[in-house]
């Protein structure tokens, strides 16, 4: 198991995008510090820095071709994205949230 990214503390809109296209790769991986557990736990969510690990040694220089493509703006860009303020799933022509009226993070 190899760690593949580390996301900026409390990017869990980002997590969600990269883990969308490790899905659609058949990519095998488990995500830390997503936010999920911090809740239960009491740990800030600002202060969690998501990670994604790849489990299989082997999928992991694809996984790494997906993420180097994936960091790239333009192809970001054609990607639905997840609202940062109310997590609704948007589709990637939008540039703020239809729901709540936040900007469309970086
Ligand atoms: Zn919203």
């Amino acid at each position: 198991m190899k760690r593949l990214y580390t996301f900026n503390a409390g990017d869990v809109a980002g997590l969600s995008l990269l883990r969308a296209e490790l899905d659609l790769a058949g990519i095998t991986y488990v995500t830390r510090n997503d936010g999920l557990f911090s809740a239960a736990g009491g740990i800030p969510v600002t202060e969690c820095h998501p990670e994604v690990w790849v489990l299989e040694n082997e999928h992991f220089d694809r996984a790494d071709r997906i993420l180097r493509d994936w960091l790239t703006p333009a192809k970001r860009g054609k990607l639905p994205w997840q609202c940062p303020e109310c997590a609704e799933e948007l589709d990637a022509q939008f540039e703020s949230c239809w729901n709540c009226g936040a900007s469309r993070p970086g």
